[in-house]
């Protein structure tokens, strides 16, 4: 089975190919469609992955994945949240939302930087009802980058049970232990 995920981020595509490797279920990427990404209008997790999971499946007419993810930050009242890929501007680069997010926590001691990834994840096959799996990683947020792997915030996201950065995992430990392991986990459960 051939489904596709609607999502251009390449560490994301990465990290499904991976996971669903050993199993029937092809992931073909969004890019391959030369879709146009949708506007990500929904105030919530779910409400965004469920946009972009119709939005994908309405053009490509075959079963699709969407996935909406983001870190929530508590001396920030959980920003970036929904924001988190646009946090320091649309076009900005990850040391870019990086940079804003050490600013903004600069006067945050180390007891008050806990943090979590969300992940929501929504299937959709034909006009079937959309299977919701979730997915939630705690951890802190560090002083400075540390670490050269994984995408986004992963260099600032302290992981307390491997006392290292995301960024300093190894890409089968942070699919073991992330918010879109686990919630990709749930899903495979549900379509075998
Ligand atoms: P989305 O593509 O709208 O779900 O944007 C999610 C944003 O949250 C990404 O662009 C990253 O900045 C951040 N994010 C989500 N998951 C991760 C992760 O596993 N590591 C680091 N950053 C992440």
């Amino acid at each position: 089975m051939r489904i596709v995920l609607a999502s251009g981020n390449l560490g994301k595509v990465a990290e499904f190919q991976a996971l669903f490797a050993k199993t029937p279920i092809e992931i073909m990427a969004q890019s391959v469609f030369q879709l146009d990404p949708v506007e990500e209008t929904g105030a919530t997790f779910l409400e965004n992955a469920l946009l972009k999971a119709r939005y994908v499946h309405h053009h490509t007419k075959l079963p699709t994945i969407a996935d909406d993810s983001g870190l929530d930050v508590d001396a920030l009242d959980g920003a970036p949240g929904i924001y988190s890929a646009r946090f320091a501007g649309v076009n900005a680069t990850p040391a870019e939302h990086i940079k804003k997010l050490l600013n903004e926590l600069r006067e945050v001691p180390a007891d008050k930087r806990t943090a979590r990834f969300h992940c929501v994840l929504v299937y959709l096959q034909n006009d079937a009802e959309p299977i919701i799996c979730k997915g939630v990683w705690e951890g802190k947020i560090l002083f400075a980058p540390k670490g050269a792997g994984g995408f986004g915030y992963d260099p600032i996201f302290f992981v307390p049970t491997d006392n290292c950065s995301a960024a300093e995992l190894s890409f089968e430990r942070k699919i073991q232990l992330s918010h879109r392991g686990q919630a990709m986990r749930a899903l495979l459960n549900q379509l075998k």
